[in-house]
């Protein structure tokens, strides 16, 4: 049995964790922040393509304008041309590089992979679509087909370029639109232009020396060769039997995927710089009595539930009651309120801080006896304990990746915090041992907190004479994040200066939303051209640096990740200067707000 529930008996010594969670930060920290990382182009290129999309359709160049291009056929993607549809916007080109629609989720289908937020409220408009989610988190499998159906009920299919790669935007002074050229040699206008292009869409390798003379298979998560391992994404990977399979990483992909490999390898290493921090997953089927018992606009309902207990407003009632917001009704205001209750009267900003630090360590507490208690070698499970405060790095959540270091045939290979020495033809080294290898797979993640328009890998040229490459260069400058002044009629979706949030989809929905209110007003009013102007983008941009101050003090001691830039905190492509830091609950009341005062506040409509 795997201990769930928090205790508040759990005995320890504060001072003895501060200091141990300090000497693993140090330990990790290192000048190079993000600059460790490289990308998967030049000669890493092979590590992003597609092994999924077969051959290459051909088909003639695209000349014909369109009113719409929404480039990324993700969730972002299908969302904002599901919005603008119902908005009466019917001319829409959907544009990837991927050969279907799934975004995150057509590229990693790794096996194992699972969405760790409630299905419930991360596939969107179940109501309209009349679907039943298989499972409380539900496989990728079943989201990528979820969303393929949602953009066929839409009507999204019809003028989709798939396997196409933008080339370059460029705004059109007289006409008023965007150029748009692709690699396949589409030259065609757009009067608006949605980038969705997803916070997780470019693969990333370690920078680790030797890694490109490793002689052995290798590929990364989000591209699984099954040629080569057997099996999909529900496992069954029979070729590798034979095979001593190494993986490199153990962040939210690696410990999914562990298992699996774990069980079929003939043996398989885990190289691990930082143990993430796993706790109970708790799948189960859905209860189809309880789903169809949902009264109409339960979804958006539950979402707004989930933000508000997550994000530590006052909600009585936790609808969705998983690890998500177990860790939130801990250690948020939520927890500090309760407490001021108990003692009935406010606490001092000491005493507060004091209480959150407290809970913060309870719950890790509870999830490093969770590992001592699932694996039975004591120093395996040292190696496995993070010794890190809960918001350092994602929050992890699975049922039998600490487990499989139970398995014979499956190793730990713990680097100490230093990450992997060096690989070879052979193998990887680590401490001055070579283990030889005849897979590799990279589990490293993605360009997260790199140059903006570098990770949307072509250039856009707008009113003035930098393009967005070098506006942005040291910084997201938006409007709301949706918008960027010089920039008219563009739009971004996701990450950039929004009220970030864990369920992505209840932020794309809000966005898209809001967006399709905006260019329809537009529209309605005989008006063709939107742009942020210079001074509301100023106002946001200084309302998110102001905000962002707020987390700083937290993430000093952590040991680093893409959460803290990687340990370089005041990297301006950082995570923290890139989100409103009120949180979403009050970024999504701000937009509700601004759309029903009506005067488009820091936007010019021409
Ligand atoms: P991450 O960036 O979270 O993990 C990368 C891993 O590679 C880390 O364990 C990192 O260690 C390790 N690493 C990097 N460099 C080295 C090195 N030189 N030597 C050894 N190890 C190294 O990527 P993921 O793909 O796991 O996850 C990315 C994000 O995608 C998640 O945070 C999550 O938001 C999302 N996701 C969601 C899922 C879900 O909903 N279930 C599933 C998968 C992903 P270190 O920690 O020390 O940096």
């Amino acid at each position: 049995m795997q201990p769930n529930n928090m205790a508040e008996s759990i005995q320890f010594d504060r001072e003895e964790i501060r200091a141990r969670y300090r000497e693993e930060r140090d330990k990790r920290l290192r000048s190079d922040a993000n600059a460790q990382y490289i990308a998967t182009n030049g000669i890493h290129s092979r590590f992003r393509q597609d092994p999924f999309a077969g051959e290459l359709i051909e088909r003639a160049p695209v000349t014909k304008s369109t009113e719409v291009l929404i480039i990324g056929a993700g969730l972002a993607g299908i969302l904002s041309g599901v919005r603008l549809r119902k908005a009466g916007f019917d001319d829409i080109r959907i544009v990837d590089q991927a050969a279907g629609f799934g975004g995150t989720w057509y590229w990693n289908r790794y096996p194992g992979i699972q969405c760790d937020i409630e299905s419930y409220i991360y596939l969107p408009l179940l109501e309209e679509m009349g679907y039943m989610p298989t499972q409380k988190y539900a496989q990728g499998a079943e989201i990528r087909a979820y969303l393929q159906g949602i953009a066929k009920h839409n009507g999204l299919y019809g003028d989709t370029l798939f396997q196409t790669t933008i080339a370059g935007l460029d705004w059109q002074r007289e006409q008023g639109s965007w150029a748009v050229s692709t690699d396949r040699g589409d030259e065609f206008s757009a009067q608006y232009v949605f980038v969705c292009n997803g916070p997780f869409a470019q693969p990333k390798l370690p920078g680790i020396s030797g890694i490109e003379d490793f002689e052995g298979h290798t590929f990364h998560t989000s591209r699984w060769d099954f040629e080569y391992t057997g099996g999909d994404e529900n496992g069954g990977l029979d070729k590798l039997s034979d095979k001593r399979v190494g993986i490199i990483g153990t962040g939210a992909t690696g410990i999914q995927c562990v298992p699996h490999l774990g069980k079929y390898s003939k043996h398989l290493f885990v190289f691990q710089r930082t143990p993430s921090a796993v706790d109970v997953r708790a799948n189960r089927p859905t209860d189809e009595e309880w789903f169809k018992s949902q009264i109409p606009g339960w979804q958006q309902a539950r979402m707004q539930n989930f933000v508000s207990v997550v994000h530590g407003a006052d909600e009585n009632e936790d609808l969705v009651s998983d690890g998500w917001t177990k860790i939130t009704r801990e250690l948020t205001g939520l927890a500090v309120a309760r407490e001021s209750k108990r003692l009935g009267r406010k606490l001092t900003s000491e005493e507060r801080q004091e209480f959150l630090e407290m809970a913060d360590i309870r719950t890790m507490e509870n999830i490093r006896n969770r590992v001592e208690t699932v694996v039975s070698d004591s120093e395996t499970a040292e190696h496995l304990k993070p010794w890190y405060a809960r918001w350092c790095k994602r929050p992890c959540f699975h049922d039998e990746f600490l487990d499989t270091f139970n398995r014979d045939n499956v190793s730990l290979v713990d680097t100490n915090g230093k990450g992997v020495q060096e690989i070879t033809a052979k193998g990887v080294v680590v401490d001055g041992q070579l283990y030889e290898l005849d897979c590799l797979i990279f589990s490293t993640g993605f360009e997260v907190g790199t140059n903006f328009a570098g990770r949307l890998g072509f250039e856009i040229n707008g009113v003035g004479s930098d393009p967005l490459s070098a506006k942005w260069e040291n910084g997201l400058k938006t409007l709301h994040g949706m918008y960027t002044a010089g920039f008219p009629n563009l739009f971004f979706t996701g990450t950039t200066q929004t009220g970030v949030t864990y369920n992505y989809t209840h932020m794309v929905l809000e966005q898209t939303a809001h967006l399709a209110h905006v260019l329809k007003s537009t529209k309605d009013r005989n008006l063709g051209r939107i742009e942020a102007t210079k001074d509301g983008e100023a106002d946001w941009v200084n309302e998110i640096r102001r905000l962002a101050r707020r987390g700083t003090a937290y993430y000093e001691q952590c040991t680093p990740g893409y959460f803290s830039g990687e340990g370089d905190l005041e990297d301006p492509n950082g995570i923290l200067s890139g989100s409103y830091g009120a949180g979403p609950v009050a970024f999504f009341e701000l937009l509700r707000d601004w759309r029903e005062e009506g005067g488009f506040k820091g936007l010019e409509l021409k």
